[in-house]
């Protein structure tokens, strides 16, 4: 089952995105199945059950921490995560400069925007977004690199909502990304992501389309 969802990706995904497989939750054994099938970008929320899954699965995995990342726990990824998704505070990207160096590691992140309506929703208001960008420009964190931007547009079925929003972070990736040299845009779910091709995604992280519907998320 999860072997025939990739493959349907593989045959309808233009080649310039790149389908981040979201596992939270599910067992090992479903990894390894995708794993099996080619997949190697995966995508968790959790960074201890990432932590789990990347001593228990082959080496050449790319990670993605996609959920919300609290400061103190940076250090348990260092070593091997791949992107990190929702950064969203100076104070992490510091954290994560920090723990990179001790690697002797470069850690690439997307800035995660807030253009959801919902307020439960994390990320960065488009203000504090340039405050990062100049922050970040001025002082020497060479060991974290901003790749591009992330967004998670509110859960609803009013797709004019969904198109307005993720439009927003189009716009917005469209208007900084030569200047500072992004490469990703990571914006679409199992939901959404029809939508979020149609503004010019190029990452999207997909779980129940893939892996089948969470007990809990
Ligand atoms: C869980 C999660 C996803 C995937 O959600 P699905 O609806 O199962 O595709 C994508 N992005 C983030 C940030 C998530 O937490």
């Amino acid at each position: 089952m999860i072997a025939e969802n990739l493959k349907k990706f593989k045959q309808e995904l233009p080649k310039h995105i790149t389908l981040i497989a979201v596992s939270k939750t599910k067992p090992v054994e479903n990894l390894k199945e995708a794993y099996d099938a080619g997949q190697r970008d995966f995508g968790e929320n959790k960074i201890q059950e990432m932590c789990d899954k990347y001593e228990a699965l082959p080496k050449d995995i790319n990670w993605h921490m996609i959920g919300h990342v609290q400061t103190n726990k940076v250090k348990y990824m260092a070593k091997f995560v791949h992107l990190i998704h929702a950064v969203d505070s100076l104070k992490l990207i510091k954290e994560i400069h920090k723990r990179a160096k001790n690697e002797g590691r470069v850690i690439n992140v997307l800035l995660q925007l807030k253009i959801a309506k919902e307020d439960t929703k994390f990320g960065l208001s488009q203000e504090d977004f340039f405050h990062i960008l100049n922050e970040i420009e001025t002082k020497d964190y060479n060991h974290v690199k901003v790749v591009g931007l992330m967004g998670m547009a509110t859960f609803t079925e009013d797709k004019t909502q969904i198109q307005r929003e993720f439009s927003t972070l189009e716009n917005l990736f469209n208007a900084t990304k030569d200047k500072y040299g992004f490469t990703t845009l990571s914006m679409g779910m199992s939901g959404d992501y029809h939508i979020a091709q149609k503004h010019g995604t190029n990452m999207i992280r997909v779980g129940s389309k893939i892996f089948g519907a969470r007990d809990y998320s």
